[in-house]
């Protein structure tokens, strides 16, 4: 019976992987043309000091609008794109884009953009976001490049030489999704980071009193600061997770709390101060679950 009963279930897990790779393929052949189409935009969420909660800068966050499925999460799109090499020419998009916004703003806030590692296989890359700045004016200092621990994973010479390339640029570099990693610790070494942005999951670790997350966070934040880094609590959502963080000795916030992510009309508004935060519009993907 079990057999039986067995060789059904192959019959329609066959199916099930047919029909996953038929729709990761055609989702990849909508991408292909996404940018073209104008079907790509930028959300903006604000980053706040955590002494007195003042708005320091955004993080650009890519948004895909799709004709027919609608909005379709980062988390499902931007793995697509690395693995089809998309990502290169959908990055560059980013990095002008979020520049020439950035520079429109009333005052002259810190931008962050995320880079995939992807991106670090072109070479041109330094020369990229040179051109970004040059373009738009954007002051170099302004901008902070976000970089995960992956990037370390295989140590290329190459991507060390960018990363030194990148920073004589004058831009700074944030080491996000901190802690949820797999590599040593010894790539802090090849680079002065700016900022490390504490991942989520230590934050809310932190309000519910337990007591690992503290301790995580205790030496995350004590590094930074050996290190002369600032750091970052991602996803802030609740009071309770601020008060912690802040006691902690963390430095800046970014959170469901003091805002989501926004189109660039709001962020502008925010930026020049005709828009309180507590009245910014939330932009898709930024709704509670
Ligand atoms: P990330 O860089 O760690 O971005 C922070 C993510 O946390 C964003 O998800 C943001 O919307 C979400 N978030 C912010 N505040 C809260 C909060 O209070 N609670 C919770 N639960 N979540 C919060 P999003 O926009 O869905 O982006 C997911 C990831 O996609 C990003 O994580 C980043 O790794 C990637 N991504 C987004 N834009 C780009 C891009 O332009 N280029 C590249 N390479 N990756 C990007
Ligand atoms: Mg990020
Ligand atoms: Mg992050
Ligand atoms: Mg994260």
């Amino acid at each position: 019976e079990a057999k039986a009963h067995g060789r059904g279930q192959v019959r329609s897990y066959d199916r099930a992987m047919h029909q996953a790779a038929e729709e990761r393929r055609s989702l990849e052949l909508d991408l292909r043309q996404a940018l073209d189409r104008g079907e790509l935009w930028l959300a903006f969420q604000p980053i706040v000091d955590a002494h007195d909660e003042h708005l320091t800068g955004f993080e650009a966050l890519l948004r895909w609008t799709h004709p027919q499925r609608g909005n379709i999460p980062p988390g499902v799109f931007v793995p697509l794109a690395e693995e089809t090499g998309l990502i290169d020419r959908i990055g560059q998009w980013v990095l002008h884009e979020a520049c020439v916004t950035a520079a429109g703003w009333a005052t002259p806030l810190t931008l962050s953009v995320n880079l995939s590692p992807r991106q670090f296989d072109n070479p041109q890359l330094p020369t990229i976001v040179r051109n970004a700045l040059d373009v738009s004016g954007l002051t170099p200092s302004r901008l902070e490049l976000e970089v995960t621990e992956g990037l370390f994973l295989a140590d290329r010479a190459p991507t060390l030489a960018m990363l030194a390339e990148l920073q004589a640029l004058g831009v700074g570099f944030a080491l996000d999704d901190f802690g949820t990693g797999y590599s040593s610790l010894g790539y802090l070494q090849t680079l002065a980071f700016n900022r490390i942005k504490i991942d989520r999951s230590f934050v809310a670790g932190c309000a519910h009193d337990r007591g690992e997350s503290v301790a995580i966070v205790q030496a995350i934040v004590a590094l930074a600061n050996r290190l002369g880094m600032d750091t970052t609590a991602e996803g802030t959502e609740t009071r309770d997770e601020y008060e912690a963080m802040r006691a902690l000795g963390c430095g800046h916030m970014q959170g469901y709390l003091f805002g989501r992510p926004m189109s660039a009309t709001d962020a502008a508004a925010l930026a020049g101060g005709t828009l309180p935060l507590s009245r910014s519009r939330p932009a898709w993907a930024a709704l509670p679950p």
